[in-house]
C-alpha cells in the first residue's frame, strides 16, 4: 500500500467520495466567464467597521487576487464566484501582489481619516496556501502591516499551520485565522456546498492557531465563516443547520468569532443557474435574525454581514422592511444585544414564518 499524499491538496479529497458529478457541472458553468483582470489590481478593497475580541475597529478589508483557489478550479463550491473574478493562468507575482497591497493603502488613505486598526485579507481561496501567496509575500505583508493591532487572514483548513500564523504574531500583530467552513454539518458541507474538508479538519486548524496562542502567549484565533442557506435545502432546514453550526463552532476551542454569511448569488455558480431556474431563492433577513437571537448566548461573538442584502441574489424581505432589518443585524453586530430584533417587525414575518412552516423542498412537485 503507498503511504498518504502528505501534501494537503484538494484532488486527494475528491477522489471516490461523489464529488466528480458536482465538479463537472461547475467546471462548464464557470468555462462561461468572460472577463479577465489586472493582476496588479486587488479584486476589491473597502473601509468598515468590526467587532473583535477586543473592541470595534475601523477595518481594511482587501481583496486580493491570487489567481484563485486550486479546488475552484477543479470545480468548486456550488455558491462561490471568485474564480470568476481571478487570474488567467493560475498564478500571481510578488511584485504584483504587492502592488495590489501599495493599491489598498492608497485607497486607504484617500478614504479614510485614521489608519485602520483592523486589516482584513481574503483572497479568491487561501492566503495560507503557498501556492496562491508564497511566504516571501506572506512576511512582507506581515511587515507592512505590522503597525496595526489586529489582522485577518482567510485560509481553507488545510493550509493552516501555527509556522505560518507567527509571521503575524511575531509582529506583536494579533492574528485570526478565517476558515470558510460553512456548515459544522459534514453532509451539508459536502452535498450542498461541495466543500471537501470535514469538520474535525477545522477543529485540527483551530488547534494550530490555538498552540500559537498557548505557546507564545499571543492573540491568536480563528473566525469560522458559516453560509446560511447552502443549494438544496428549504429555509427551515438552513435556520436549523444554522443555528446547531454556531453552537458547535463556539464550542471548539480557538474559535472566538463567527460570521455568519447569507448565501447570495453569484454569477457563473451553480446557486445562479438554480436560482435562474427557479429551484433557489436566498435567505430571508428574517432567518438571519432568527439564527442570531437564538445563539445569543452562544461561547462567541457572532455576526452578519448580509452581502447585497435587500436585493433579489442577496438575504432579503418583502422590499419594505429590507432596510431596517439590514440596520437591526448591523447594531446585534456590534453590541451582541438580541434585543434590537424586537424592535423591528413587518407584515412579511407571517409571509417568511409560512414559508419556514410549510416549504418541503425547493423541487415540490406540483400535482401527486
Ligand atoms: S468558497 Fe472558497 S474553497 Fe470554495 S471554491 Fe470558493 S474560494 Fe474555493
Ligand atoms: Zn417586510
Amino acid at each position: 500500500m503507498s503511504k498518504p499524499d502528505p501534501q494537503p491538496d484538494p484532488e486527494v479529497y475528491e477522489q471516490g467520495r461523489g464529488m466528480d458529478a458536482h465538479n463537472e457541472v461547475m467546471r462548464e458553468i464557470r468555462g462561461r466567464r468572460d472577463r479577465t483582470y489586472d493582476p496588479r489590481e486587488p479584486t476589491r478593497v473597502w473601509i468598515d467597521e468590526d467587532n473583535t475580541p477586543t473592541g470595534v475597529y475601523q477595518s481594511l478589508t482587501i481583496i486580493l487576487n491570487t489567481g484563485g483557489c486550486r479546488w475552484a478550479r477543479a470545480g468548486g463550491c456550488t455558491m462561490c464566484g471568485y474564480v470568476a473574478e481571478s487570474v488567467e493562468g493560475g498564478s500571481v507575482s510578488h511584485e504584483d501582489l504587492m502592488a495590489q497591497i501599495d493599491v489598498c493603502l492608497e485607497h486607504e488613505a484617500e478614504n479614510a481619516d485614521e489608519r485602520s486598526g483592523l486589516v482584513k485579507i481574503y483572497t479568491s481561496g487561501s492566503f495560507l496556501d503557498e501556492r496562491e501567496v508564497p511566504a516571501e509575500t506572506r512576511r512582507a505583508i506581515a511587515e507592512t502591516f505590522a503597525d496595526r493591532d489586529r489582522m485577518v487572514v482567510e485560509s481553507l483548513p488545510d493550509f493552516v499551520d501555527r509556522e505560518k500564523v507567527r509571521d503575524f504574531t511575531d509582529h506583536g500583530l494579533a492574528c485570526d485565522v478565517a476558515v470558510g467552513l460553512e456548515t459544522a454539518t459534514d453532509r451539508v458541507r459536502h452535498d450542498c456546498v461541495n466543500k471537501y474538508f470535514d469538520f474535525s479538519d477545522f477543529e485540527a486548524a483551530c488547534d494550530e492557531v490555538r498552540a500559537v496562542a498557548t505557546e507564545d502567549d499571543a492573540d491568536a484565533g480563528v473566525k469560522a465563516y458559516l453560509l446560511l442557506k447552502p443549494a438544496f435545502l428549504t429555509e427551515f432546514e438552513a435556520v436549523e443547520d444554522m443555528v446547531s453550526s454556531v453552537e458547535r463552532c463556539a464550542a471548539v476551542d480557538g474559535c472566538h468569532t463567527v460570521s455568519m454569511n447569507p448565501t447570495n448569488v453569484q454569477r457563473h455558480t451553480m446557486v445562479e443557474d438554480l436560482f435562474h431556474d427557479g429551484g433557489y431563492r436566498p435567505p430571508w433577513l428574517w432567518s438571519v435574525c432568527a439564527v442570531l437571537e437564538r445563539t445569543a448566548d452562544a461561547d462567541a461573538i457572532v455576526v452578519s454581514d448580509p452581502v447585497g442584502s435587500g436585493s433579489e441574489r442577496g438575504a432579503h424581505n418583502c422590499g419594505e422592511c429590507d432596510e431596517f432589518v439590514q440596520t437591526a443585524v448591523k447594531d446585534f453586530d456590534l453590541r451582541q444585544d438580541p434585543s434590537v430584533f424586537s424592535e423591528v417587525s413587518c407584515e412579511c414575518e407571517l409571509t417568511w414564518e409560512a414559508v419556514m412552516e410549510r416549504e418541503k423542498s425547493y423541487g415540490m412537485p406540483l400535482t401527486r
